[in-house]
């Protein structure tokens, strides 16, 4: 990926997201597989689609970290901001509203809101992995 999130060596290949790999001095790593990154790149994406139809100059992308959030189980989570870190049952609400207040549109936040309470009520855990001991027969 170059600095516009185009692919390399393509001219109107673009990427952005969990399946880009956006690496410069800043980020020798790359940037983290985060919604905020998938947002950002998305929104820049978008302004850089019209710069290309109004044929105008690409902008780079560059990653301003606000900060990263995390949930770690029922009512626990971990928010990391670049000044202020906590976790906790304050830091699990935090995560919450923002990841409500961050979808689209209001019928999206009340169904969203509406079902993790629901989750939260009823303990239910729609995805889940079954793992079994494996057995290997040699
Ligand atoms: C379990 C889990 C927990 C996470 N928790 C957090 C968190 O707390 N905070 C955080 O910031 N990030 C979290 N993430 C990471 C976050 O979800 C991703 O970084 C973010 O969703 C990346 O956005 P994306 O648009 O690149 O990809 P996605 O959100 O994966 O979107 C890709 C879309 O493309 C669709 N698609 C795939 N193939 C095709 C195809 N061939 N044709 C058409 N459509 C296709 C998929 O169905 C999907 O809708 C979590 C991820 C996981 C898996």
């Amino acid at each position: 990926m170059d600095e516009f999130n185009r692919v390399l060596n393509t001219t109107n290949i673009f990427a952005i997201g969990d399946v880009a790999a956006h690496i410069d001095s800043k980020n020798p790593k790359g940037l983290p597989m985060l919604a905020p990154v998938a947002q950002r790149q998305g929104e820049h994406l978008a302004r850089n689609i019209l710069n290309i139809y109004n044929n105008k100059p690409l902008q780079p992308f560059v990653y301003h970290d606000k900060g990263v959030m995390a949930t770690v189980g029922r009512k626990k989570a971990v928010v990391d901001l670049p000044k202020w870190k906590f976790h906790g049952t304050f830091a699990w609400i935090v995560w919450m509203l923002i990841h409500i207040m961050s979808l689209v549109g209001y019928r999206n936040k009340v169904v969203a809101f509406l079902d993790w309470m629901s989750n939260y009520f009823t303990y239910d855990r729609p995805l889940g992995l079954i793992i079994r001991p494996y057995n290997r027969k040699e």
